[in-house]
């Protein structure tokens, strides 16, 4: 349920709201935006009796939201939200460029690339420690180790880090890591979410192979419904019947989730095409389409990536792409 006040309400009288919602066993979300202010009530609210509500003389509307997502929903949350790690902001008009290999190989490696990929443009920097790979015979990644060499190359180059986690017990490896990444494939492992929304972290969704807009929200809800209200969701391509890409990348899910959700959108085209030549290409389609960022996967030397080279792109290639997003983003301002 969605109470949109009147505009100039006094403190005391949201106050005196707030804890009347929370008296009834309900939790209250307030939104405080430019133009107006909405508190959402997210529990059972089958009993809530909205004319009640409606009388009051600091209420404006009063509606029941019936999407199960509460705390994702825009209906609850008119203006985007901006995820800020450190000094990058992603969300509300702040663009961000993720760039990384798929997994980190070695300490010359990651540190290479990362001094490279900031070069371009890059404000953070991916790189998978531990490895969802398909066949358990192909590199599972550094683990540990991993995320080790990762904060190295942090302190060398000053990038926040972003890199995935496959299982709930590995959660102090991740400690100091800026954004946790779920993959595809945990994107419903509603333990590993839930244990995520009781940290403070940022946490980068991304979105399940064969999952709808909808069930993404609802894995973003048990993040956040932890209290956990940093989630970035990630377009990264989805399972069609199409064999000529590694993946579909769903474009209309950017429009479709902007209207459904103020959490920051991100699109990862590299996972979506599988070739490194239509990275580019897809990079622009999620500028074009309003995306607030793009995670893009870069190797120093794709032919001998131990991980999804032939989707990677070379530091000169990431830097032509940055050079063409941002001119595709400012073309999109002016419409
Ligand atoms: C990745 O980002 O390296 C990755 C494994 O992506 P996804 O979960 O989208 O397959
Ligand atoms: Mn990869």
């Amino acid at each position: 349920m969605i109470i949109v006040l009147k505009n100039g309400v006094d403190k005391t009288q949201i106050d005196n709201l707030v804890n009347w919602v929370k008296s009834q066993g309900l939790s209250a979300h307030l939104s405080e935006g430019q133009f107006r202010t909405v508190l959402g009530l997210i529990g059972d609210v089958s009993n809530v009796d909205i004319d009640l509500i409606k009388g009051l003389s600091i209420v404006e509307t009063v509606t029941r939201v019936s999407e199960p997502y509460k705390n994702a929903n825009r209906k609850f949350h008119p203006d985007d939200s901006i995820i800020e790690i450190g000094d990058v902001k992603i969300g509300g008009g702040n663009f961000a460029f993720i760039a990384g290999p798929c997994s980190v190989e070695s300490e010359e490696q990651i540190c290479s690339i990362a001094g490279e990929v900031k070069a371009a443009g890059a404000n953070l920097l991916r790189g998978g420690a531990f490895k969802p790979r398909t066949s358990p015979y192909d590199f599972q990644g550094l683990r540990g180790d991993g995320i080790e060499l990762l904060l190295e190359a942090k302190e060398l180059t000053g990038l926040p880090i972003v890199t995935e986690i496959m299982d709930l017990s590995h959660l102090p490896l991740f400690d100091d890591v800026d954004v946790i990444q779920v993959g595809a494939r945990n994107m419903q492992n509603m333990e590993l979410l839930k244990a995520l929304g009781k940290t403070r972290k940022p946490v980068l969704l991304k979105r399940g192979l064969s999952n709808t807009l909808k069930e993404l929200l609802m894995s973003a809800e048990y993040i956040m419904a932890g209290g956990n209200g940093r989630v970035i969701l990630c377009e990264r391509g989805i399972r069609t019947f199409e064999t000529a890409t590694r993946n579909t990348l769903d474009i209309s899910a950017v429009p479709a989730l902007r209207e459904l959700t103020h959490l920051p959108i991100i699109v990862d085209p590299s996972h979506a095409a599988g070739i490194s030549r239509f990275v580019k290409t897809l990079s622009y389609t999620a500028a074009a389409a309003g995306a607030d960022g793009v995670m893009i996967e870069v190797h120093n030397d794709p032919q001998k990536a131990l991980c999804d080279g032939a989707q990677s792109l070379t530091p000169e290639e990431f830097a032509v792409t940055v050079r063409g997003v941002n001119r595709i983003r400012e073309a999109a301002k002016e419409n």
